[in-house]
């Protein structure tokens, strides 16, 4: 790899245990997507997020959110319900099915779905189609908890199933609760670039064995029980191999290392850019503090009927794993060569993105991060530094553009003035130091 500090490099752990798993089902001949790592692998997992959920390892988090649609009986001409604000694999999987997904704006404490815009949605859609929704996917954006207990309360109140998506927010917690637990099914994603890795991986968290065995059962193509192949619905090949499971055992052994890491560089740019002009730092509602429950969040907690056990009366309302710092720059600051932005085409992949092979064809869209963005982009990368804008909203992308959306304007706009920061395990405060240094160099 090369010597650019990248948003999230994937870190393997030092004792080396991943290779140690690997070579065991080299050694087992366990080179299958079936094996002992897959099963220690969810075992680890289950143990993890507790309370009696079951696990199920995938080849990657988007197969994960297509299991969790079809497990909810999502098919052609249902509507989905998910967050604007996210990477198109939320909302893909609903297309892959003949569902329309139905896009919902966030709120700005969070940049996740906004609970009163959610209940807009679901009652338009009631009167314009006659039918509810089929999910609600809500997102841990770069891993901050969304307001689960609002969204539980609506989604319980009209009875429409929560599919947490977690791909982002592995080892992030609500109330002391790991996310991905509060829904019917909980996303996780172990790509390269996420909290921790698999090289390319996923699971899905169900809420019981049944469940979790319909999910196995669709995920191995579906078969029945017989001698011979014998198909009576349609199945995926979407089972986690054993050598990526291998990688993830040994990985499970820093996951608590790495939420750790991304905490401690979360503060370190919290601390650096505190007095910079013009600069915010993205924080959670109840601030760097993760060991109170603030006022206003307690008393929610008694009025609020609905809730699930809180299980450390301790533990802070949101606790975000900070998979990634976001960052907004105010419009009116200047940054170095801002009038060059978008002057020439980029070309291959921005913000470490594999496998972008499809030439722009055009320099500038309708909606796009700022200039003084884009200008401090381009100054970090030729400091060496990797960054990338926020996720463009997905009322946003053309192709989206006939797809409903109820929006208020806040995932446009921080998408025109947000940006991503390193926080990988690989990423050292030596490393932040630069980074801060260099934005703040940039700034005239
Ligand atoms: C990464 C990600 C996924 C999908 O995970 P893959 O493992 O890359 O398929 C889903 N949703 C969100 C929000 C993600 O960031």
């Amino acid at each position: 790899m090369s010597k650019m500090i990248h948003l999230c490099l994937a870190k393997m752990s030092d004792t080396g245990m991943e290779q140690k798993y690997i070579q065991e089902a080299f050694d087992t001949q366990w080179v299958a997507p079936l094996g002992p790592n897959v099963d220690g692998f969810e075992d680890d997992l289950k143990q993890f997020v507790g309370e009696g959920k079951e696990v199920v390892a995938l080849s990657n988090g988007t197969a994960a959110v297509h299991m969790a649609l079809i497990a909810c009986g999502v098919g052609p001409g249902d509507e989905v319900i998910t967050q604007s604000f996210t990477f198109c694999a939320s909302a893909h999987p609903v297309t892959y099915l003949g569902a329309t997904p139905v896009f919902v704006d966030s709120e700005r404490d969070t940049w996740n779905m906004d609970p009163d815009l959610l209940e807009v949605a679901i009652k338009d859609r009631l009167t314009k189609t006659g039918r509810k929704p089929k999910v609600i996917l809500p997102v841990a954006l770069y891993g901050m908890p969304y307001q689960i207990e609002r969204i539980m309360e609506i989604a319980n109140r009209y009875e429409i199933p929560v599919v947490e998506d977690a791909a982002e927010g592995f080892g992030s917690r609500y109330k002391g609760q790991v996310l991905g637990t509060f829904g019917k099914y909980g996303v996780l994603s172990f790509n390269g670039n996420k909290m921790i890795t698999t090289s390319g991986g996923g699971a899905l968290i169900c809420g019981d064995r049944a469940e979790w065995k319909k999910v196995m059962w669709l995920a191995t193509q579906a078969r029945e029980s017989y001698p011979y192949y014998q198909h009576e619905v349609i199945g995926y090949n979407y089972r986690m191999s054993n050598i990526c499971a291998g990688i993830g055992r040994g990985q499970m052994t820093v996951l608590e290392d790495h939420i750790a890491h991304h905490h401690h560089v979360q503060s370190l740019y919290e601390q650096l850019l505190k007095d910079v002009p013009g600069v915010k730092v993205h924080i959670q509602p109840n601030g760097s503090d993760r060991g109170q429950v603030p006022v206003s969040q307690e008393r929610s907690l008694v009025s609020d009927g609905n809730l699930s056990p809180v299980r450390t009366p301790a533990a802070p309302v949101y606790d975000s794993n900070y998979w990634l710092t976001t960052i907004t720059l105010d419009p009116a600051l200047k940054v170095k060569d801002q009038e060059n932005a978008y002057k020439q085409m980029v070309t291959g992949a921005v913000g470490g993105a594999a496998g972008v092979i499809h030439t722009a064809s055009t320099v500038v869209t309708d909606c796009q991060p700022n200039a003084n963005v884009e200008a401090m982009r381009l100054a970090l990368l030729a400091a060496g530094v990797e960054s990338r804008p926020l996720w463009k909203p997905m009322h946003k992308q053309p192709v989206y553009r006939k797809a409903p959306a109820y929006v208020n304007g806040v995932s446009e706009g921080l998408f025109k003035i947000g940006m991503c920061l390193p926080t990988g395990p690989c990423v050292t405060d030596e490393h932040v130091k630069h980074i801060v240094n260099t934005i703040k160099a940039s700034i005239l």
